[in-house]
């Protein structure tokens, strides 16, 4: 393999201005946690890009596990040659004779070092032409060529870069503070998880099961999933909720059409509770308008009333085949179709309100003992520290 080193370019947060420093410090811890699994590599940040030299490890894999990090707009592999057309023109042949699948190229010189003698329109003409020369079935295609080699001329030397990975966008996770996410076992919200996490959110994660009707498989769906999320980076800590005694309440003494209403009346009011305890400053869902009859406009501003915490709801305008795309694409879908019930489904009244109102939930709650409720499933919260769990898993690996 002929790479030295991937270079890393930022994409929004270049447009930062004074707060630039911060992302890039936070992408940079980030990165190196992520790439410990990789001994030999040395990480080093610059003004504009954050720099990763390889030293012998394996492109594709570094620049794949760098694939799933917010942050990072492009990833891109180089070599580094002196400043001497020379050193230039044979740089540029191997990168192009080692992509062996590129059947059309394309060179994009920049000289950023004025003093260097040849423009990068002639840098252009001689490297291609050099190419061409030497590798007779390669053609050139200046709009889509299979293989882009750009040169950057700098003032100590010259970067020539020739695979690219596309970087997930984004802000680096931990930029734009905390966020509860309330995490079923559905398709839904790993997925609103994950999108908050691409916008630098740090998530923390809610889960309300009800034993015995629930079992330890529908937990550790859950747990399944919020770490998958993790792989985004942050640290994730799932709450446990039990919420058997609310769900009987509820089912209890409510009527029957206003269940659905208000048992998700009470997960928020929790939900509100363990953000201020856990300093979120939001609470996240992964409703979407219209999907199901808890999710029409009416039920979401009845539900809403309980909080003045904002309740983020990144799914609310998508279509569920956009969603699932997007589950399959970050590895939930799988573990969220396993067929074990939540707590909702168990309890599921026959005809939930499509339009329930505000007057009424708050009549029919004056039967419910709700403090009371919200204070013994607090009290019975189990949080799980995800990061402590894989670290374990981690050290269980190096002892095999
Ligand atoms: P999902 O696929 O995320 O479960 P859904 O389409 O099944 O969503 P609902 O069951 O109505 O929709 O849930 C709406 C939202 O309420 C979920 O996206 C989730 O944020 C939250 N929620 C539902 N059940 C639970 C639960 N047991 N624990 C935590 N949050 C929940
Ligand atoms: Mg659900």
């Amino acid at each position: 393999m002929i790479y030295e080193f991937l270079i890393l370019r930022f994409g929004e947060i270049s447009l930062k201005g004074k707060n630039k420093k911060k992302f890039i410090v936070k992408l940079e811890t980030t990165i190196r946690k992520s790439l410990k699994k990789f001994p030999n590599l040395f990480v080093k940040r610059h003004y504009d890009d954050i720099e990763i030299t390889l030293h012998g490890e394996d492109v594709d894999a570094v620049a794949q596990q760098l694939q799933s990090i917010f942050g990072i707009h492009s990833i891109r592999a180089a070599i580094k040659v002196e400043n001497n057309l020379d050193d230039i023109k044979q740089g540029v042949l191997q990168i192009a004779q080692s992509e062996v699948y590129a059947q059309t190229f394309k060179i994009s010189a920049r000289r950023k070092n004025k003093n260097f003698e040849y423009p990068s329109n002639v840098l252009n003409q001689e490297l291609g032409g050099h190419i061409l020369k030497n590798m007779e079935a390669l053609k050139v295609d200046v709009h889509h060529p299979d293989l882009n080699i750009r040169v950057e001329v700098g003032e100590h030397d010259t970067r020539l870069y020739g695979r690219e990975y596309p970087g997930a966008g984004g802000l680096p996770v931990g930029t734009s503070g905390k966020v509860m996410l309330m995490l079923s076992g559905g398709i839904d919200s790993p997925v609103a998880g994950y999108l908050l996490q691409k916008r630098g959110a740090d998530i923390e994660a809610i889960h309300f099961h009800s034993p015995p009707y629930t079992n330890d498989r529908a937990k550790q769906k859950v747990v399944d999933l919020a770490e998958k999320l993790q792989r985004f980076g942050g640290h994730i800590k799932l709450h446990i909720v039990p919420f058997t005694n609310a769900q009987v309440a509820i089912k209890d003494s409510m009527p029957d059409n206003y269940r659905m209403t208000i048992m998700r009346r009470m997960m928020l009011r929790i939900a509100e509770k363990l953000a201020k305890k856990n300093g979120a400053l939001a609470i996240a869902t992964g409703e979407s308008l219209g999907q199901v009859a808890s999710q029409t406009l009416e039920s979401m501003h009845t539900i809403n009333e309980v909080t003045n915490y904002p309740v983020l709801r990144p799914l609310v305008s998508m279509d569920k085949i956009d969603i699932m795309a997007i589950a399959q694409k970050i590895d939930t879908y799988d573990i969220s179709i396993r067929p074990y019930e939540d707590c909702c489904t168990i309890f599921l009244p026959t005809a939930p309100k499509t339009k329930p109102k505000r007057e009424h939930a708050n009549k029919f709650e004056q039967y419910l003992p709700i403090d009371e409720l919200i204070n013994e499933a607090l009290e019975g919260v189990q949080t799980i520290d995800l990061l402590t769990k894989s670290q374990e898993s981690d050290d269980l690996d190096d002892l095999l």
